[in-house]
């Protein structure tokens, strides 16, 4: 069949668009279902269809129905000096947005950092979780099937760790119960992949293991108490992906002199804006815009986008130390990876190697790096709105 013959059944509906990968190989393929677009509708994808990507690659791995590339421009901030315990240097962060100042300001704040002599950064825990959720007869057997977990931990594990050579089920905790329904939270770490595959195949395996044992019946390998992609309490609390902390204490000079403001107005402004109102608001994440540095530098650097919205969660602090500014950012659930899932793309690996973390070995340092960003960026923004230089800010880069 010719390229226009595919694209002739695609359009009189005698083919699916998946179809496609069957008759022709995966690039092939992409340009067909774009220029089935094309004809489609009589217009013209002449930059979505202009990549370097391996889309061979892409498909068996990343992507379905592939049409091309998505573009976006890419900057860098820094040199962003990181006092980790795995991040001991300068670095240079690409971030990927298309809102104009984030680069700018998130730099600015870099710039504070690194004449204060660097941010420290540690990361608290690491883990990933799925928790599925399996239906009882009633809440007596709900619990026995409990306890069932609690009693047959060991072999569980080793269940689960066959199917994976990087992962460990490090516990199962908590397990709700809900009338009939049980949801235990299998806790997994993953080494330096983010995970969800790893834990969701493993996961798999206990729950043939259950269905073996007992007469409990798995409704959903995932049951929402996980929580994947979801801004949830429990994953404040008890953590996932990475638990990241980073603090930095700045000299009253270099406040004024780079946040054009005082200590004090920055921890009145954190005080309203990032507590009370956040508070009052009945927000899940105490902080004035984590989701702006951990979004561009997931996009850069070929994280799950989706993961932005757990990566936003966190609280800032700010202290007055003697006119000194103590600052820090929180981040309990940042799942980062530097293998696995979208980092083996050609431009998010390019953009972990300008980081130096690219493969296997550098998950923590990668997770010191984005947590020291997310206080450059968050630093920037506080401090611009103590000055009251946000609205000048915006103009000046040309934005609203
Ligand atoms: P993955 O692409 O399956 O990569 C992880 C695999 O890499 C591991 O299973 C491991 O093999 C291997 N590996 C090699 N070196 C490693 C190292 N140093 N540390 C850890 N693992 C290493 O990805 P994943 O991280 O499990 O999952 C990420 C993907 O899941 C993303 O594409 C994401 O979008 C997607 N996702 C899936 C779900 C889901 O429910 N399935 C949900 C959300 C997101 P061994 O296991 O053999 O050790």
């Amino acid at each position: 069949m010719s390229n226009q013959e595919i694209i002739d059944k695609l359009l009189n509906g005698e083919m699916k668009l998946y179809q496609v990968d069957n008759e022709v190989s995966a690039k092939d393929a992409t340009d067909i279902r774009r220029e089935f677009l094309e004809q489609k509708y009589d217009i013209e994808l002449s930059n979505i269809s202009n990549y370097t990507l391996d889309m061979e690659r892409a498909s068996a791995r990343n992507i379905e129905n592939s049409i091309g590339v998505l573009q976006l421009p890419m900057g860098i901030a820094g040199p962003l000096k990181i006092n980790g315990e795995y991040c001991q240097r300068e670095v240079f962060v690409p971030l990927a947005t298309s809102e104009g100042a984030l680069v700018a300001s998130i730099n600015r704040g870099a710039s504070t950092i690194t004449a204060s002599g660097g941010v420290n950064a540690r990361v608290i825990s690491d883990i990933m979780t799925r928790a599925p959720a399996i239906k009882c007869e009633n809440a007596v057997e709900a619990l026995k099937i409990k306890q069932w977990f609690v009693d047959n931990f060991d072999e569980l594990k080793d269940i689960a760790e066959s199917t994976t050579s990087h992962g460990k089920l490090i516990k199962i905790d908590p397990i709700l119960i809900v009338g009939s329904y049980v949801y235990p939270r299998f806790v997994f770490s993953t080494g330096d992949s983010m995970g969800m595959n790893m834990v969701t195949i493993a996961s798999e395996k206990i729950l043939e293991k259950l269905a073996e044992a007992t007469t409990a019946t798995h409704l959903a390998l995932s049951g929402n108490v996980c929580v994947d992609k979801k801004p949830a309490a429990i994953n404040i609390v008890e953590g996932r992906g990475k638990t990241v902390v980073a603090d930095i204490l700045i000299p009253k000079e270099i406040v004024e002199k780079k946040l054009k403001t005082t200590t004090q107005t920055i921890v009145e402004a954190n005080i309203a804006k990032n507590l009370i109102g956040s508070a009052a608001s009945g927000s899940m994440a105490y902080n004035a815009h984590y989701a702006n540095m951990v979004a561009a530098i997931f996009l850069a650097t070929g994280q799950d986008a989706a993961h932005v919205v757990e990566g936003s969660l966190g609280i800032t602090t700010a202290e007055n130390r003697n006119g000194d500014l103590y600052f820090s950012v929180n981040l309990p659930d940042l799942p980062v990876a530097t293998v696995g899932g979208g980092t083996s793309l050609e431009v998010a690996h390019e953009g972990l190697e300008i980081l130096g973390v690219a493969g296997s070995g550098h998950a923590k340092e990668f997770a010191e790096i984005v947590a020291s960003t997310v206080l450059a960026g968050e630093l920037s923004l506080v401090g611009a709105i103590a000055a009251g230089h946000l609205a000048r800010a915006h103009q000046q880069h040309g934005r609203g």
